[in-house]
């Protein structure tokens, strides 16, 4: 059956197709610890931790958060710092500063209880309409749609929708199948149905459609399209950018400097350094940051290596430095809130974007090897 289809004059396949993945969930769904409870907090907590990541990796930081922040009204009281240090490594960083926003508003506003209502949830930072509808049938078995990247891959091989993934066209023939195809009064498990086959069935590169519950109504199994459903978007060759950060020790503490609340890993701590521009080294660009940017004058500096990492859409190559010798008088340098010397061992409080992590590692190895 092809989407318009659907639309037009439902095949009577659509029964056996809910029947079928609510059996297959039923046998098979995975046991996750929001799961038990369905308690609308930890439903809320572990969508947006969902976001972008997968549930393995995404399982240890759930834990450790729920120890930590068991409701609500822990989190709305913790203070940012503690936060980003508990998501640090999760990225996408703003999903935790937005928990923790919402949650001040659940305490003002809610008595710190998640509303049931789909309208209110979309008014709180970082839900949308996907996170909304999870939220409405996971926590409150409320008769919403709740398509992720899982259930668009289902239906993008059910259907054989040719428009490729990331388009309006395909994300609006997504939510008129989970719209369509949802069972009245069954909306927590079949949506976690379609989460769940998507992932152990259905997954984006080797789907089992032997043991798949509706293989028998797959246009793209029927047809053999499954390698080539969903249709991807040509990806963008990424960015290439060359970056140099450095430990710059004075009197046993580090100097550190916050990131600015907006762009990529807002309000975390990082290590001082910037971009090294075309012909320059990257000692030069520390140079420079150092002399313009900090007021200080450096000493020699050491290499601590070089890490590469990927961003969605660019990768960084980062030359690490450690700089045991500045200026006479730090002073010069502006400390503030945003800008702080701080001993070796509160390194460890503040949230650092991943690479950085990594420098401070081989810094303190370097440290122990003295
Ligand atoms: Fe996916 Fe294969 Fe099932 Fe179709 S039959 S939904 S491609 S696992």
């Amino acid at each position: 059956m092809s989407y318009e289809d659907i639309f037009s004059n439902p095949p009577k396949e659509i029964g056996r197709l809910r029947e079928g993945l609510l059996a297959w969930f039923g046998a098979n769904g995975r046991s996750l610890p929001w799961r038990v409870n369905y308690l609308p907090y930890q439903v809320w907590v572990s969508e947006i931790m969902l976001q972008q990541t997968r549930v393995e990796t995404m399982l240890p930081y759930y834990h450790r958060w729920m120890a930590r922040f068991p409701d609500a009204a822990s989190i709305a009281k913790a203070p940012e710092d503690e936060v980003l240090r508990l998501w640090e490594g999760l990225g996408y960083y703003a999903r935790a500063n937005n928990i923790r926003q919402s949650a001040q508003i659940l305490v003002r506003e809610y008595g710190g209880e998640v509303p049931c209502d789909f309208e209110l949830l979309r008014r709180l930072p970082g839900i949308g309409p996907y996170t909304a509808g999870a939220i409405m049938s996971f926590a409150f078995d409320a008769d919403y749609p709740a398509a992720d990247a899982n259930a668009g891959r289902i239906f993008a091989r059910l259907f054989d929708i040719a428009t490729p993934s990331g388009s309006t066209e395909f994300a609006r023939a997504v939510r008129g199948f989970s719209s369509k195809l949802l069972p009245p009064g069954r909306s927590r498990d079949f949506n976690q149905a379609l989460m769940d086959l998507g992932s152990m069935v259905c997954s984006a590169r080797a789907p089992s459609c032997v043991q798949c519950p509706v293989s028998f109504c797959c246009a793209a199994f029927r047809k053999g399209l499954t390698g080539v459903r969903p249709v991807r978007a040509p990806k963008a060759i990424p960015t290439h950018i060359v970056r140099a950060a450095v430990v710059m020790v004075l009197e046993g503490r580090v100097l550190i400097r916050k990131r600015p609340e907006t762009g990529l890993m807002p309000h975390l701590w990082e290590l001082p350094g910037g971009e090294v521009a075309e012909g320059d080294s990257p000692e030069q660009a520390i140079g420079r940051i150092g002399g313009d940017e900090l007021c200080l004058r450096l000493g020699p500096l050491e290499s601590l290596g070089v890490i590469l990492h990927a961003h969605t859409s660019f990768r960084v190559e980062l030359h690490a430095f450690l700089c045991n010798g500045c200026d006479p008088s730090p002073h010069s340098v502006e400390t503030g809130p945003q800008l702080r010397w701080v001993s070796i061992d509160e390194l460890e409080k503040f949230a650092f974007p991943s690479a950085h992590r990594r420098i401070i590692g081989a810094f303190l190895e370097r440290v122990k090897e003295q």
